[in-house]
């Protein structure tokens, strides 16, 4: 199964552990994909991959708005 990571108009970025390709809006802290961010801790206790609602990127955005 091959999955796309890639849409037209976004190009993917690099994780920094894996060097696999991610939709940028999937990285986690602009740096790691999610399943390496997940390996590494750096996000909650889910296994779903089929993401879906707020991510961590949402929360930090939202976080940066308040902190203005
Ligand atoms: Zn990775």
């Amino acid at each position: 199964m091959v999955t796309l990571t890639h849409r037209p108009g976004v190009p993917p970025k690099r994780c920094a552990r894996c060097w696999k390709l991610v939709t940028p809006e999937n990285l986690v802290q602009g740096t790691y994909g999610p399943d390496c961010a997940r390996l590494l801790g750096l996000v909650g206790v889910t296994t779903d991959t089929g993401h879906d609602g707020p991510d961590l990127l949402d929360l930090l955005a939202e976080t940066m708005r308040a902190a203005r």
